[in-house]
């Protein structure tokens, strides 16, 4: 995936200055940065959901994770992802229910679900979703920490199996160094620091890699 040149003003305000990467194919890349820094509206231009100037190549077919599950309130689980699929695919839900440990909870309501199962459901849906590039926009923030791990292990694995580009925004430097190959850092809209990430994703959770020193600083730098 190739970006060019991309500038994003919302009036007289640069939400995005002039970014050039190119992206990796089937690898997992993190995009960090603080509130404001441009990280939603970076994905919002990949998923073609808002005017840019400069040029995206190499994307594909998008799916998009938000932070919050938007799920339908009145379908059940299974009907919430029937809803984004054609009929000839309804048969990879069930084995999709299992993979993220909901099939007992097939026939609920997202009213009756915990948060982090609504977030296994968003998830589900996401990587059923016919796609090339998964984009997850802050998809781990507002989950405790037992969940974040179990949710970034279940990513991991799906990742794996699907062979998507991935890019997820966080402003958690260690989701990055767990969860990516690459880390790219922006601040006030600029490329501001782009990080390989040794070894294949998931690392362990419990551990924290030096790496995150790093991207703490290149995050907070003036
Ligand atoms: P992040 O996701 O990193 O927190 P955003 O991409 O949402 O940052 O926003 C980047 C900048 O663009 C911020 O200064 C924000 O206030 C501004 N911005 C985002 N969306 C809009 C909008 N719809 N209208 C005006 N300004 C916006
Ligand atoms: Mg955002």
């Amino acid at each position: 995936m190739k970006l060019t040149n991309i500038c994003k003003n919302y009036g007289e305000k640069a939400a995005i200055s002039n970014i050039s990467i190119e992206i990796e194919i089937g690898k997992i890349c993190a995009v960090l940065g603080e509130s404001g820094a441009g990280k939603s509206t970076l994905l919002s231009i990949i998923a073609g959901m808002t005017s840019y100037e400069g040029t995206v190549e190499g994307v594909g077919r998008t799916s998009y994770l938000f932070q919050s599950p938007k799920l339908l309130p009145n379908l059940t689980v299974e009907e919430n992802l029937k809803f984004v699929l054609p009929k000839q695919r309804w048969g990879d839900i069930l084995p999709m229910l299992e993979k993220v440990g909901l099939e007992k909870l097939r026939t609920s309501r997202p009213g009756a679900l915990s948060g982090g199962e609504r977030q296994r459901v968003a998830i589900a849906r996401a990587f059923l979703y016919p796609h090339d590039t998964l984009l997850m926009d802050e998809p781990f923030s507002s989950l405790d920490l037992a969940l974040k791990k179990s949710l970034i292990e279940l990513c991991a694995a799906l990742w794996r199996e699907s062979g998507s580009t991935v890019l997820f925004v966080t402003h958690d430097v260690h989701e990055a160094a767990v969860l990516s190959h690459r880390a790219l850092v922006l601040r006030g809209g600029r490329l501001a620091g782009d990080f390989a990430v040794e070894g294949e994703p998931p690392r362990d959770f419990l551990v924290t890699s030096p790496l995150e020193g790093k991207l703490t600083a290149a995050l907070m730098q003036n």
